[in-house]
């Protein structure tokens, strides 16, 4: 009999075959434009800290204060120790951010769709999902109780069919990607909300990328797109900088997940420092659109650029932009070329994106200055030639 760790060993040595292998960087300096990476200084190209603060004096100082005030863990669930003003005072924040009438707190984005979608959804309802969702959606898909379809990539026609076909069903739920997160896509939730109109059906979106960045005032896609979806869910570990999950809508939705919710109920509080720098980052975040310009303006010079080089582009609307290689060896390769000059980005390859669809995934943020913005055209410009992928 083969012995248990030759067995994992078996199935590792398929996935290195195949260029699936992951492995971890060590990242051994704050999260700023440039990190020492295993070592070596590198320009970061695939963090979400979209807007720099993560490592924002701020930030830092409120998290200081509120550690010295209440201790450094919750020491309980919400609905036992938990529970302290500074977590009440940030639902209140986010709920006026995503300008809904309530909000909830989870230790992740991850927890809050498995939390919405595991107790809401029931055994006789049916949850429609975009193919290309987040995997907290699809692992939320699978621990509900409800049937789930699985619609083309933002493709409303087939989303329509469904619907169509799904008339059998006590309730339907449309769960979507507000950005999806390996394109930089965004779902066209006008048209969603229409056919959800139409059906009646309810929208779930999750606007984990969008959050911070997209919308007048930041408050995501569906700010940008003047819609209000049933539940709204985010996160702040990425253009908020800290992190955590959340949940935005109705007084209802918030009570029913008070109640309902296992990862709310069954998993410690959040720490109240994390609370308050969260807070703090979405003050800053409404009070100024300078980040944001910044931001925009850095998305906008390097999508341009190096679709005039000729690489094949995805995004340009979101700080996720996607150059497309192809084979995944060739994805990684290209990647590690990059990091010996300096440039770091992540080859994201299948299962997290189909077969031949591997690519080098750029996050972009309003930190970069210029300089840094040319260094990272250069670096694509010289790799992209030599492995003639322009
Ligand atoms: C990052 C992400 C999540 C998970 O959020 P965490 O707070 O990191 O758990 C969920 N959904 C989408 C679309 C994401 O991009």
């Amino acid at each position: 009999m083969v012995s248990f760790n030759d067995e994992l060993e078996n199935r590792l040595l398929k996935m290195k075959e195949k260029g699936l292998y992951r492995t971890l960087k060590t990242m051994q300096s704050a999260p700023e434009t440039e990190v020492d990476i295993d070592g070596r200084k590198q320009l970061v190209c695939s963090s979400n800290n979209y807007l720099g603060l993560s490592n924002d004096r701020r930030l830092i100082r409120a998290a200081q204060n509120a550690v010295e005030t209440f201790g450094v863990g919750s020491s309980g669930a919400r609905l036992t120790t938990g529970n302290t003003l500074l977590h009440e005072r940030l639902e209140k924040k986010l709920a006026s951010f995503k300008k809904t009438e309530s909000a909830l707190l989870f230790s992740s984005g991850y927890l809050a769709n498995i939390g919405v979608l595991s107790s809401i959804p029931g055994k006789s309802d049916v949850i429609l999902s975009d193919q290309l969702n987040h995997a907290s959606i699809i692992d939320g898909c699978r621990l509900s109780r409800a049937h789930t379809v699985i619609y083309e990539h933002i493709n409303m026609a087939d989303l329509e069919k469904k619907l169509e076909d799904t008339g059998q069903y006590e309730r339907r739920f449309i769960v979507t990607d507000g950005v999806f997160s390996m394109d930089g896509t965004l779902a066209p939730l006008p048209e969603i909300m229409k056919l959800a109109e139409k059906y009646k059906a309810y929208v779930i979106v999750d606007d984990a990328h969008a959050t911070g960045v997209l919308g007048k005032t930041g408050g995501g896609t569906s700010e940008h797109f003047h819609v209000h979806p049933d539940i709204i869910i985010g996160t702040l570990s990425k253009a908020v900088g800290t992190e955590g999950g959340f949940v935005a809508g109705s007084h209802t939705l918030i009570d029913f997940l008070r109640n309902h919710a296992r990862t709310f109920i069954f998993q410690t509080a959040m720490s109240p420092a994390i609370c308050t720098a969260s807070y703090t980052a979405l003050e800053i975040i409404g009070k100024s659109t300078e980040k944001r310009s910044r931001l925009f303006g850095a998305i906008e010079e390097i999508t341009k650029r190096l679709k005039d080089m000729g690489f094949n582009v995805k995004g340009g609307m979101t700080p996720i932009v996607a150059v497309l290689i192809g084979d995944s060896t060739k994805a990684v390769s290209f990647s590690q070329r990059l990091q010996s000059k300096g440039i770091y980005t992540s080859a994201i390859r299948p299962p997290t994106v189909a077969e031949g669809q591997s690519r080098i995934r750029i996050t972009i943020t309003s930190e970069y200055k210029d300089n840094e913005i040319e260094r990272i055209l250069e670096s694509f410009y010289v790799t992209g030639k030599e492995m003639k992928v322009i």
